[in-house]
C-alpha cells in the first residue's frame, strides 16, 4: 500500500460533558466508517480502512465508561477499533471534519450513557457507510490478518500471506555445525524449500525475509513481517547444544519467561544476533517493551501457541524427530509482532552429527518443510472455520 494512500490514526482524544461523552480521533484523511454499538458485553464499535495505528496503548480514558480500546484487523480492507464500555449507551451522533488550519483531518463520535432498561428500548443503529463493496481496490488488496481478537463476520477472501524467516545469514553465521556446517546456510535452504512447498499449495502467498547470505535485524524482520501485513511468521533456526547426543526438532513461541533454563539459553543465544553484528540495542530494548503492553498481544500469542501445536503434531505424524517437550516459550525477540502469530522452529541440532548430516540434505529439507506444510494447512483451516461462527 503506498505511504501516501495509507489510513493512519494518529491519536484518540476523549471529552466528558454534562450531557455526552465525545471521543474524537485525528485521521491522515477524510474515509467512510462503520459505527455501531454491541451488547453483553457492552462494546462501541468503529470500523475504518485498514489503518496503521499511531495512537499507542490506550489505558482506561479517565471519566468516561471505557474499560479498554483495542483494535486489529477485521478482513481484508477493514480494521476495527472496539471500545469496552461498563455500561449501555446511545450514539447520538457520528461525523468527519476535513483538515482546518491548526487541526487534523478528524472523525467525531457523540454518545450518551443509559440504563440498561433503556438500552433494550431504544433502537440502536449503524451509523456510516463503510462496507465491502464500497472500498477501494488499493484496500481490498490488503492482507489478512489477526482474525482472532475480534470476531470476524465474513470469511477468508484472499490467500494469507506467510513470512518465513530464515535466521541468521551474513556477519551473523549463527550456530556452527559439528560437520562445519552453518545453520545460516541450513535455514536459508529450508526456508527456500519450505517456501517452494506452500506456493505448490497454491493457498497462499509466501515471503522469505531473506532470499541469500546477508544480515537483517531482528527487529527488521518483525517490520518485513508486520509492513507486508503477514498473517503468519516462521522463523527457522537450527540449535547447537553440548550435550552431542541430543536431536530432534522444537518449537518456541513468545513469553516473557522461559519455560526451562535451556529454552533461556537459546533465546538468549538467537537474540545476540543483532549483538554479532554490532547493533546497538538501546533503541530495541524500549520497543520491544512498548510492544509486549500492546493489548493485541495475548490473542497473537494464543494463536501462536496453537499454531505451534499444530507444527509438533504434524512432525510426529511425518515421522521427524523431534524433541521431549517439543513446544517452549522464551523471550525470542524475532517473535514480538504484536498482531502477527509468530514461532520460531528448530529444525534439529548441528551438535549432533547425524543430525547435522541430515540437516544438510536437500532431502531432509523436503521431509521437515512437507511436516510444516500439514501443520500450516491445519492452522489456516483451523482459523477458517472459527471465521464461519
Ligand atoms: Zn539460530
Amino acid at each position: 500500500m503506498g505511504q501516501a494512500l495509507a489510513l493512519n490514526v494518529n491519536d484518540i482524544r476523549f471529552g466528558v460533558h454534562s450531557d455526552k461523552a465525545r471521543l474524537v480521533l485525528d485521521l491522515s484523511k477524510v474515509v467512510k466508517f462503520r459505527v455501531f454499538v454491541l451488547s453483553d458485553p457492552y462494546r462501541l464499535v468503529l470500523d475504518l480502512p485498514s489503518f496503521q495505528w499511531n495512537a499507542g496503548a490506550i489505558s482506561r480514558p479517565a471519566g468516561t465508561n471505557i474499560t479498554a480500546v483495542r483494535h486489529g484487523n477485521l478482513q481484508p480492507g477493514i480494521s476495527r477499533i472496539v471500545f469496552d464500555l461498563n455500561s449501555p449507551i446511545f450514539i447520538s451522533s457520528v461525523f468527519t471534519l476535513s483538515k482546518q488550519i491548526g487541526k487534523p483531518n478528524r472523525l467525531v463520535i457523540d454518545y450518551t450513557k443509559i440504563s440498561t432498561s433503556h438500552f433494550k428500548q431504544v433502537q440502536q443503529k449503524t451509523y456510516g457507510t463503510l462496507n465491502e463493496n464500497n472500498l477501494s481496490k488499493q484496500h481490498s488488496q490488503a492482507a489478512y490478518a489477526v482474525p482472532q481478537p475480534i470476531t470476524p463476520t465474513t470469511k477468508m477472501k484472499e490467500k494469507p500471506l506467510i513470512v518465513i524467516d530464515p535466521g541468521h545469514g551474513g556477519i551473523d553465521p549463527g550456530a556452527i555445525g559439528i560437520n562445519k556446517i552453518l545453520e545460516k546456510d541450513v535455514v536459508l535452504a529450508l526456508g527456500k524449500e519450505l517456501k517452494k512447498q506452500l506456493k505448490a499449495t497454491g493457498q497462499y502467498r509466501v515471503r522469505l525475509t531473506r532470499n541469500t547470505d546477508r544480515f537483517i535485524k531482528l527487529r527488521n524482520r518483525v517490520k518485513f513481517a508486520r509492513d507486508l501485513n503477514a498473517d503468519l511468521f516462521i522463523s527457522l533456526h537450527a540449535d547447537s547444544i553440548r550435550k552431542k547426543n541430543v536431536r530432534g526438532a522444537s518449537f518456541y513461541t513468545l513469553s516473557e519467561k522461559a519455560s526451562d533454563k535451556q529454552t533461556a539459553r537459546l533465546a538468549a543465544n538467537e537474540n545476540k544476533s543483532d549483538i554479532i553484528a554490532g547493533v546497538d540495542l538501546s533503541m530495541e530494548d524500549k520497543e520491544v517493551a512498548s510492544i509486549l503492553v500492546d493489548l493485541t498481544m495475548r490473542d497473537t500469542t494464543n494463536q501462536a501457541k496453537f499454531c505451534a501445536n499444530k507444527l509438533l503434531n504434524s512432525f510426529i505424524s511425518k515421522n521427524v524427530h523431534i524433541l521431549d517437550n517439543a513446544h517452549r516459550h522464551a523471550g525470542f525477540a524475532v517473535l514480538k509482532a504484536p498482531d502477527i502469530p509468530s514461532v520460531l522452529v528448530e529444525a534439529g541440532f548441528m551438535s549432533n552429527r547425524k543430525e547435522a548430516k541430515m540437516l544438510n540434505t536437500s532431502s531432509y529439507h523436503k521431509k521437515i518443510s512437507s511436516a510444516l506444510v500439514k501443520g500450516i494447512n491445519e492452522y489456516f483451516a483451523q482459523i477458517r472455520k472459527n471465521q464461519r461462527i
